[in-house]
């Protein structure tokens, strides 16, 4: 009921006073858009990748298919990692994209995906959505010409395959490692030599040893991707990602071309699409996971001495990039104090009630 209101509002609004409902004869006045959408992503991955055709479904659904997007895989207009300039300089309208794979350009973008140690999917959206999140990651946008809009996110990350034990820092000395975002800046610190590698190139890599281990997001994609089968073992959490947001990007010209409503049907499909990707996670990885270990996977947590290390890194390189670089420090600072807050706050009642009833629930399945 809600969604038909919205709709019929919306349309309503296009149509003009008076016109309650969509009919043959107003549909014809209500303007046709043809958008191309650019995603990072290759189609085999339908969770991450199906976040841009869901949108581009609900659009086209709540416009009479007046606006349409056509969703284009990682490298059939421009590979994945190069969808921001796509969008920038009007290659194409819009993009679906990690704004992590961007840190080259400015690291502040590492705050509209993940941060190591950083925030999980619900705080991201807490940030974003209440915590002055999006007008700061706006801004930055801006400067390049995009309005950005949060739409999926996978959850917490797997630490990625590795062909050999990975038990001490020592052990990561020389370790050639494919790895999203800053995370790779971090264990750079560690004597890791980070790779930034599409996520379609990464199994050829793994395969032919150019790299000894990768990450990529976890069971349900890491197993379509095969990496099970050229590394054994299989690490958590990646403490670089503990709810990484993807993001629309729209060009800031095309955009203000769009009627009002349209803007609004984009932002309210960008919104479930960010629901739905954590949702198909979610109910997709259990299984996976289970596949996994049966064909042999070997589950691996991080040992204490490495995630205390890390952590220790990755303060060492916010504070080094805030010190030289303003419009990180401007996002840094009050992303921190959220952080921090945040983590109050989970600690007291979520945190709690996850130990207590996973403790319960695994010990209870065994009696
Ligand atoms: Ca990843």
């Amino acid at each position: 009921m809600q969604r038909r209101k919205f709709i019929n509002t919306a349309t309503a609004g296009i149509l003009g006073a008076g016109a309650a409902t969509l009919s043959g004869v107003a549909l014809a006045q209500i303007p046709e858009f043809k958008w191309r959408l650019a995603s990072s992503f290759p189609k085999s991955l339908d969770t991450i990748f199906g976040g841009a055709e869901l949108i581009a479904k609900r659009v086209a659904a709540a416009t009479g298919g007046k606006f349409q997007i056509q969703v284009f895989a990682a490298n059939e207009i421009v590979p994945g990692g190069a969808v921001l300039d796509a969008v920038k300089d009007g290659t194409v309208q819009m993009g679906h994209t990690a704004s992590y794979y961007y840190v080259g350009k400015d690291p502040t973008f590492a705050f509209d995906t993940a941060m190591p140690f950083g925030l999980n999917a619900r705080q991201q959206n807490a940030w974003m959505y209440e915590g002055g999140g999006l007008a700061l990651m706006r801004e930055l946008f801006k400067e390049y010409n995009i309005y950005q809009i949060p739409a999926g996110n996978t959850g917490a990350q797997m630490g990625g395959w590795y062909r050999k034990e990975i038990k001490t820092v020592a052990d990561l000395k020389g370790l050639k490692f494919r790895i999203g975002g800053i995370g790779g800046q971090v264990l750079q610190k560690l004597g890791v030599v980070p790779q930034q590698i599409p996520g379609s190139d990464v199994y050829p890599a793994l395969e032919k040893g150019t790299i000894d281990a990768a990450e990529w997001v976890g069971p349900y994609d890491d197993e379509k991707l095969g990496f099970n089968k050229v590394a054994k073992y299989y690490y958590y959490p990646g403490w670089w990602e503990g709810g990484p947001q993807l993001s629309v990007y729209i060009n800031l010209n095309e955009w203000a071309k769009l009627p009002k409503e349209y803007q609004a049907i984009l932002e309210a499909a960008c919104a479930e699409a960010n629901i739905d990707m954590q949702a198909k996670y979610d109910a997709k990885n259990p299984a996976a996971l289970k596949r996994l270990v049966a064909g042999g996977t070997l589950l691996r947590p991080f040992s204490n001495e490495i995630l205390a290390a890390s952590y220790k890194a990755a303060v060492e390189l916010f504070e080094e990039i805030a010190a030289k670089n303003p419009r990180f420090a401007k996002v840094y600072t009050p992303w921190k104090r959220f952080r921090d807050e945040q983590v109050e706050w989970f600690s007291v009642c979520e945190s709690r009630f996850d130990s207590f009833v996973a403790a319960t629930v695994r010990s209870d399945r065994k009696k």
